[in-house]
């Protein structure tokens, strides 16, 4: 098939380009590259299968010209940061929402019809039901990037009923592994890379969250994607993440104890009873028995683990 990428030069689309190239298909990166870097995807680049694209779908123009001829849109781009809300709700309007629209139209015109898309578990805000299924309700996020996620999603499924597509959004608990440039890990790794003997966690250190392996990830993606594709269906959301959580002082513990150093860890106290940021949701778990039951399974399963090895691949990046 031939794919288009948006943002997979970034962390999570590179390792979906890897994947869809390996299975043999064909694929159109687009990436303005404001954190998705080229050399993220040196393992594929001059692939005959691999077109890269280095330009902004904020222009509808680019959105139009990469969904040409495409089978199906994987919809990556996006301005990934929950923090930068509160400071930047126009950015996240932008990057998110209308760069969603500009997608979804351009494969309108150019008549794609398969489409998949990250979104986030932000979107169900601080669920009263935990390990919280798709089907919970109703969905208030408390970011806006957690709103822009649900506004897109309404958007595609709203597309996808009125043009007859196969449309499927991913809420993706938190991701990582090799080439992550932002989140929890690698910020801990940074700070105590600056400082080795005291560690500063955001928030009162409770906040509890889901970790899933990256590569399981884009598995999730891809094959749910050609499942939904092979179905027939119109539109399906499904969890992506781990069946547990882990805290983020235990994080902080992880990290320490990878790097072999003993800081003093403590904590800011947070915002709001103990949240790291306005917006951060304290506890985080997804019930992932409905991509379970589509065959999906992570292969890294508990998210201690998923931490541990993430880390473990981190600092081995920061060596080379
Ligand atoms: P990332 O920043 O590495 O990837 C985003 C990519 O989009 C980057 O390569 C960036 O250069 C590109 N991009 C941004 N604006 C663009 C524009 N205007 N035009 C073209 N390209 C543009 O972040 P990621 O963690 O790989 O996230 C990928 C997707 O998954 C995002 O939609 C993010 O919101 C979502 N997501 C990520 C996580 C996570 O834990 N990493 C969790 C839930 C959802």
């Amino acid at each position: 098939m031939r794919f288009l990428v948006t943002g997979g030069a970034g962390f999570i689309g590179s390792h979906l380009v890897e994947l869809l190239i390996s299975e043999g298909h064909s694929v159109t990166v687009v990436d303005n590259l404001s954190t998705g870097r080229v050399e993220f995807l040196k393992g594929v680049m001059g692939n005959p299968r691999l077109r890269f694209i280095e330009a902004d779908l904020l222009r509808p123009e680019v959105a139009r010209e990469a969904a040409r001829g495409v089978d199906a849109v994987f919809h990556l781009a996006a301005n990934p940061e929950v923090r930068i809300g509160q400071q930047s709700p126009e950015s996240i309007y932008r990057q998110n929402v209308e760069m969603t629209y500009n997608v979804l139209e351009s494969m309108r015109v150019a008549g794609v019809r398969a489409l998949a898309f990250a979104s986030s578990s932000t979107v169900y805000g601080d669920a009263k039901v935990i390990p919280t299924p798709e089907d919970y309700g109703p969905l208030y996020p408390i970011s806006v990037y957690g709103g822009s996620k649900l506004a897109s999603e309404g958007l595609i499924s709203g597309y996808a009923f009125t043009f007859d597509w196969t449309a499927v959004s991913f809420r993706l608990a938190n991701v990582v592994g090799p080439r992550s440039t932002h989140g929890v890990i690698y910020d801990f790794i940074n700070k105590l890379r600056r400082n080795s003997s005291s560690l500063e966690v955001l928030g009162d250190g409770t906040q509890s969250k889901s970790y899933v392996h990256v590569r399981d990830t884009v598995k999730a993606m891809y094959q749910l994607l050609m499942k939904a594709i092979d179905k027939g269906v119109r539109y399906e959301a499904f969890n992506v993440g781990t069946p547990d959580r882990v805290s983020v002082l235990e994080i902080a513990h992880i990290v320490a104890e990878a790097m072999g150093l003993t800081p003093q860890v403590y904590t800011t106290g947070g915002v709001d009873g103990g949240r790291g940021w306005k917006g951060d949701v304290k506890v985080m778990q997804l019930s992932v028995d409905k991509a379970m039951s589509w065959g999906w399974a992570p292969e890294v399963k508990s998210s201690r683990d998923v931490v541990r090895r993430a880390v473990a691949e981190a600092l081995s990046e920061f060596k080379a």
